[in-house]
Formats: structure tokens, C-alpha cells, sequence
């Protein structure tokens, strides 16, 4: 009986052994990661397309109504007044591209240079402002998440030269009591250069005061009018939830 015991020890031993330095075993086949197409300059095959040149069709005015930016070529521009606009479509967490251009002649100072933003779900900015050479706040210059987290580095391109962000935006999610109970996190490269690393989103971006964390869901992309001509252009987001 020891015996038989014995080779059974012996046995198992060895099958586990085996088990461990088979690379078979470390293998992960099931899901298959889905197919994208993601030709050179091209969207992702599976991206919405939010501008590409045509129409502001899938836009709208904050202020309800139309968005009232004027298409020029491939790109629309900030009409001073008109109001922010919104995607009439709600998302999540996204991946967005966006690319963006402050004018060429340099008018006003800090804040006031080529100031615009891009808020996902209505309420988290990443600025967009003419931060060449122009000396503001960090937390508030280009590639800040607005009065929340200053950029890493400053990776603008001189005005009128057309400038690319590619975000990550995690919405924070909220449970049935309406409490936070994850945060929202965004990841920023700012013309190919990592500029936010997965920083926490504390709430709402604020001028004035602290963030607030109202429970809400999915919500739009928006685009600021802060009063100067930013142009855009080639904007598109995939869904990530
Ligand atoms: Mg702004």
C-alpha cells in the first residue's frame, strides 16, 4: 500500500511539473480580440466620425438649435457668442481624436490667447488654449485637465500650425444611491507626447470652487466658445465601454 501511495505522490509530482512548463498552459485563446481596420490617416473602421469636413450635422448648439460655427475647407471655426457645442450623440468612456488650431495673429494674453476646451459628459474640460510662449497658470494652459491637473510638458506647436489630441476619457461611475464609486480618469497626448497619465478626475471642472460629483450617466462631447477663433478638424471618438 506504501508503495502504490509512494508512485501516486511520484505520479502527481510529476504532472504537475509538467503542467507548469508546458507554455501551452499560459496560453489565452478565448475571446478573440475583434478585428479594426486602422488604415494610415485614416479613422478606425470602428470610430464615429464626428467631423470630417462636410457638416456640423452631428452637432448642436448648447443654446438649442443648430450649431452655428462656420465650416471653412476641411475645418469649422468658433463663431465668438454663438455658444458651445455638442455632440447630439451620448457617450461613455471614449477614445477621441481631435485636431485643433489656434489663430496665426496673437490677440489678448494668458487665458485670453486662443482659448477653447473640450468637456466630455458636459463637465470635464481638457483645455485647449494658444500656450506658445504664452505664460498662464499650469493647471490651466493647454493639455490641463481645467483646475485639476497641469500637463506633464508643454508639447504645443507654434500658433496657426494645426495641433493633435488623442484622448482617453474613463467615466466614473456611480451607483443606484447616487455615490461615486469610481473615478473618472483621463490619458492626453498632446502631438504624439503623453501630457496626462491616467490622472483621477475629481468632478466637474470649475472656475471658481471645487468639483462637484452629481451622479449622472452617459453625456455629450462638447466644444468650448470662449470667445476666440479656434479652429477644428478630422474629430472622431470610439466607444470604449
Ligand atoms: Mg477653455
Amino acid at each position: 500500500m506504501k508503495y502504490i501511495t509512494f508512485l501516486c505522490a511520484i505520479f502527481i509530482a510529476f504532472n504537475a511539473y509538467c503542467q507548469i512548463t508546458k507554455p501551452e498552459v499560459t496560453e489565452v485563446w478565448q475571446p478573440e480580440p475583434r478585428v479594426v481596420q486602422a488604415a494610415k490617416n485614416e479613422p478606425p473602421s470602428d470610430a464615429v466620425i464626428l467631423f470630417d469636413g462636410k457638416n456640423l450635422d452631428t452637432w448642436e448648439s448648447i443654446k438649442e438649435g443648430p450649431a452655428q460655427w462656420t465650416i471653412e475647407d476641411d475645418h469649422f471655426t468658433v463663431i465668438k457668442g454663438t455658444g458651445d457645442i455638442q455632440t447630439k450623440e451620448h457617450f461613455g468612456s471614449v477614445q477621441l481624436h481631435l485636431e485643433w488650431r489656434t489663430p496665426t495673429i496673437i490677440e489678448g494674453e494668458g487665458q485670453g490667447r486662443g482659448n477653447s476646451g473640450v468637456f466630455f459628459q458636459n463637465r470635464y474640460e481638457v483645455q485647449i488654449l494658444d500656450s506658445y510662449q504664452n505664460r498662464t497658470y499650469s493647471n490651466g494652459q493647454a493639455g490641463s485637465v481645467y483646475k485639476q491637473h497641469s500637463p506633464l510638458v508643454n508639447a504645443m506647436r507654434a500658433p496657426g500650425k494645426w495641433q493633435v489630441y488623442d484622448i482617453i476619457f474613463t467615466q466614473p461611475i456611480f451607483n443606484k444611491d447616487s455615490m461615486k464609486i469610481s473615478p473618472g480618469y483621463l490619458t492626453v497626448f498632446h502631438n504624439g507626447v503623453l501630457i496626462q497619465n491616467h490622472v483621477e478626475v475629481y468632478g466637474t471642472t470649475e472656475y471658481i470652487g471645487m468639483p462637484k460629483n452629481l451622479a449622472h450617466g452617459e453625456g455629450p462631447i462638447q466644444l468650448q466658445d470662449h470667445g476666440n477663433p479656434v479652429s477644428y478638424r478630422n474629430i472622431w471618438v470610439r466607444r470604449l465601454d
